[in-house]
């Protein structure tokens, strides 16, 4: 489950800071590589911090693990990637740059797109990276 951020109760408890660190299951459809799938949740570490003009910033890292197929020779290949979480929430509408909230700010949208951006274009084994370095 991705917890909410209840900005609304924190603030009346002028608590302006926060961690969270949570698992989830990824949605199938962002990962586009043959034969391959997320082996297991993907863990999420952040750290929020309420500004004095109500904007939220989150920031973080993803960690996730794929297995399937070696996109080079096929062999079975397990590997784990972490990506870095960076969005700004703002009170009402976001503008493209950033994200918008009202009183709860929701990671959803924020987390799909750290995945995106951290996913590999393909899956390599232990013997196929080998060979890449040298
Ligand atoms: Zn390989």
């Amino acid at each position: 489950m991705i917890p909410e951020i209840d900005v609304r109760s924190l603030w009346a408890k002028k608590t302006y800071e926060g961690g969270l660190a949570f698992d989830y299951e990824p949605e199938e459809g962002l990962l586009d590589i043959p034969f391959v799938a997320f082996s297991s949740p993907v863990h999420a570490e952040l750290r929020y911090a309420i500004l004095e003009d109500g904007a939220v910033d989150v920031r973080g890292s993803i960690t996730f693990t794929l297995r399937g197929a070696c996109s080079r020779c096929l062999a079975e290949a397990e590997q784990t990637f972490t990506g870095e979480v960076d969005g700004l929430f703002e009170r009402g509408k976001g503008d493209g740059m950033t994200y918008g909230y009202t009183n709860t700010v929701v990671l959803t949208e924020l987390l799909r797109d750290a995945l995106l951006f951290a996913l590999p274009p393909r899956l390599l084994c232990g013997n196929c990276i080998d060979g890449e370095q040298n």
